[in-house]
């Protein structure tokens, strides 16, 4: 097995040239790129496309990246410089010293906030008297209850492990984008806190599987027949009063985390001036 960064950048490139390079500009160009696949080999060359992003994406999806609109290949951070970060224009970048779940700890932790844990929000509608208004974070299709058709999401599973080992992988997280592994990542946490002290000879895994899972609904699938039924839901939405939709499941949005807080900022303003 090769190792190679996930980032298509200059380092890779001209450690593989020989191979690689005369395939970076690609004689497969494509004007308008009318899917996923033709937008890939027309920014990183048909070779390139083939050992990083066609298995992958087909084991992310479930789908052919023919079948999937050129605007997810967006995403995909494409440098042609020895820059190895994940954003490309951030001064700072990281993960809160606490991790994300003290920062809603101590967001949560007013006497005015109430929780009600493990319950289903439509199981309880109406016995909350609402005053002001609600803000509804769960899937769009849902809370209309469908009624302009089901979306489709992916979903992932992840089976976790604790390995008598103390580096098992040597970095945060390894794709792997060949077919013949049912799974498409595997995680090693603790390579995100090198500060921290942790267990010598001992580390916990998480292998990250791709699936249908309606039941637990994460990323959404942007192609056509999706997009044509979240358009009649964000109409319906309009017309919801007092009630504020946020969030991926409510957006049908890709967000990671720095968009997500970006969103949650902006709709916090836009409730600030409904008050
Ligand atoms: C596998 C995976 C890996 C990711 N990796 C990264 C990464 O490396 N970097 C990065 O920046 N971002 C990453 N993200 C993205 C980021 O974690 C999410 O976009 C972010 O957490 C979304 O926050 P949210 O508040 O919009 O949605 P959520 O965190 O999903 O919050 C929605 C809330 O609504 C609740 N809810 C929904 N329906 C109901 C209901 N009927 N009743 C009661 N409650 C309900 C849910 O329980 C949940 O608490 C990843 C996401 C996934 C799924």
């Amino acid at each position: 097995m090769k190792l190679l960064t996930v980032f298509i950048i200059k380092t890779l490139i001209l450690r593989k040239q020989s191979f690689f390079l005369k395939n970076i500009i690609s004689k497969d160009k494509f004007d308008k790129p009318k899917n996923l696949e033709e937008k890939a080999i027309s920014q990183i060359g048909k070779k390139l496309y083939e050992a990083f992003i066609k298995n992958y994406t087909t084991k992310q999806w479930g789908i052919s990246p023919k079948n999937l609109p050129s605007s997810i290949f967006n995403r995909l951070p494409i440098r042609f410089n020895y820059n190895e970060d994940y954003f490309n224009h951030c001064k700072y970048q990281g993960i809160p010293i606490d991790g994300y779940t003290n920062i809603f700890k101590n967001l949560l932790d007013n006497k005015k906030i109430k929780i009600l844990k493990d319950c289903d929000y439509f199981k309880v509608k109406n016995k909350i008297n609402v005053k002001y208004l609600t803000i509804y974070t769960g899937p769009i299709d849902k809370y209309f209850n469908f009624k302009f058709g089901k979306l489709d999401w992916r979903s992932v599973k992840f089976e976790k492990k604790i390995i008598n080992q103390h580096d098992y992988q040597g970095t945060s997280v390894i794709n792997y984008p060949e077919l013949k592994y049912k799974f498409t990542r595997i995680h090693e946490p603790k390579h995100l806190h090198p500060e921290r002290k942790i267990k010598k000879n001992l580390s916990l895994i998480i292998k990250e599987y791709s699936l249908i899972d309606l039941k637990n609904p994460y990323y959404p699938i942007n192609n056509i027949r999706n997009k044509e039924i979240l358009l009649k839901y964000k109409k319906q939405q309009k017309k919801e009063k007092n009630v504020i939709f946020g969030g991926r499941l409510a957006d049908y949005a890709y967000y990671d985390m720095d968009m997500t807080i970006s969103a949650a900022l902006v709709k916090f303003n836009h409730i600030k001036n409904i008050n």
